[in-house]
């Protein structure tokens, strides 16, 4: 396991982090009105990093305005809502956006109209944007790096209970409840310093937990139908007609994402689901192969072993299938070297 610990690196970067923190916590106090934005199709990290940051901000400076912008997904409205933010809010506002490596991705492109704009994400800084820029690679969550950020200045923030509450989500979702590699010790220790503020922990979990009955249904589908090689690359697609007989759209196929990693013999996969232009959604998941170059490669990114794609027919979704059988098919022979 990996020991990222913000205590122990090298004084240098210490100090950096510092400074960084320092400048985002200065223009925090220097803002009467700050705007929260996160990114588009927003999963528990990107809502729980974003709701937690505005709670923290908003219990300790109650006389600002802090508004959570972006589009309101009923499946998560439990982290916490949206607000609605007027376009005059952007003019003398500090924007901070969490949880987005890339501009297009930015749900709601009014971020770039405030007078100050912060990024904060865990994803490779591929696509730097804003005056300030704290990313952090190899943490687990966004949600836990804005816990780094409370503790740091914690004699002057307030953590409340339901801030601990959407940042706990973020980092239980975004770690597979504590089972992917990016999960670390001091993860662990964030994550059980958010649990004793005394939210309903077993709440969240069970929430995180629980699939709708038609989200069943498909998993059994995803088993059925998977392609995988001999190498271990897993792939399978969801046409609109499977989705029509499941009565699901897009949105409701996420549950269904981590399904062929739990087979012993799989290594990477991908499952592609039609969109409303007939063009494909690309998730990417991999248990060691690197899959972000691919992305990349198919208008997409993210992690090393996490990632999105776009395929705009069925050509381009059988190219994906073929490159990600040669990346498992790279993966196994130099397992062997
Ligand atoms: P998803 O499969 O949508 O849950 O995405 C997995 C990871 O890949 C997330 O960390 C996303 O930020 C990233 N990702 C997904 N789609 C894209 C995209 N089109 N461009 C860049 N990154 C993406």
């Amino acid at each position: 396991m990996k020991t990222r610990d913000p205590f122990k690196i090298s004084l240098k970067q210490k100090e950096e982090i510092m400074t960084l923190q320092q400048e985002i916590f200065e223009q925090i106090k220097k803002h009467q009105r700050i705007i929260i934005h996160r990114h588009q199709r927003p999963d528990p990290d990107a809502i729980g990093s974003q709701i937690g940051l505005a709670e923290i901000i908003h219990a300790s400076f109650p006389m600002k305005t802090v508004l959570s912008v972006g589009k309101q997904i009923s499946g998560l409205s439990w982290i916490g809502e949206m607000d609605v933010a007027d376009d005059d809010d952007y003019d003398d506002a500090l924007v901070i956006v969490t949880d987005t490596a890339n501009p297009p991705r930015v749900d709601d492109n009014r971020y770039t109209n405030g007078q100050e704009l912060i990024k904060i994400d865990h994803h490779p800084n591929d696509d730097p944007y804003g005056d300030l820029i704290w990313v952090v690679p190899n943490a687990s969550s966004s949600a836990e790096i804005v816990y780094d950020f409370y503790h740091q200045f914690k004699k002057e923030l307030t953590l409340t209970p339901k801030a601990a509450r959407a940042l706990y989500a973020g980092i239980v979702a975004d770690t597979g409840r504590f089972l992917y590699s990016a999960t670390t010790p001091h993860t662990l220790r964030v994550a059980a310093s958010l649990m004793a503020t005394g939210f309903d922990v077993t709440a969240v979990n069970q929430k995180l937990d629980s699939i709708a009955l038609p989200v069943a249904k498909l998993s059994a589908y995803v088993y059925e139908n998977l392609e995988i090689t001999d190498a271990g690359a897993a792939t399978v697609c969801l046409t609109a007609e499977v989705l029509d007989k499941f009565d699901l759209k897009d949105a409701g196929t996420a549950g269904v994402v981590p399904i062929p990693g739990k087979i012993d013999s799989v290594v990477c996969w991908a499952i592609f689901v039609i969109q409303r232009d007939g063009t494909y959604r690309v998730r990417l998941r991999s248990k060691g192969p690197t899959i972000n170059e691919l992305a990349k490669k198919h208008d997409g990114g993210g992690h090393a072993l996490a990632s999105g794609a776009k395929a705009k027919d069925l050509d381009e979704v059988a190219v994906i299938k073929k490159e990600l059988a040669e990346i498992a098919t790279a993966y196994q022979k130099s397992k062997k070297e």
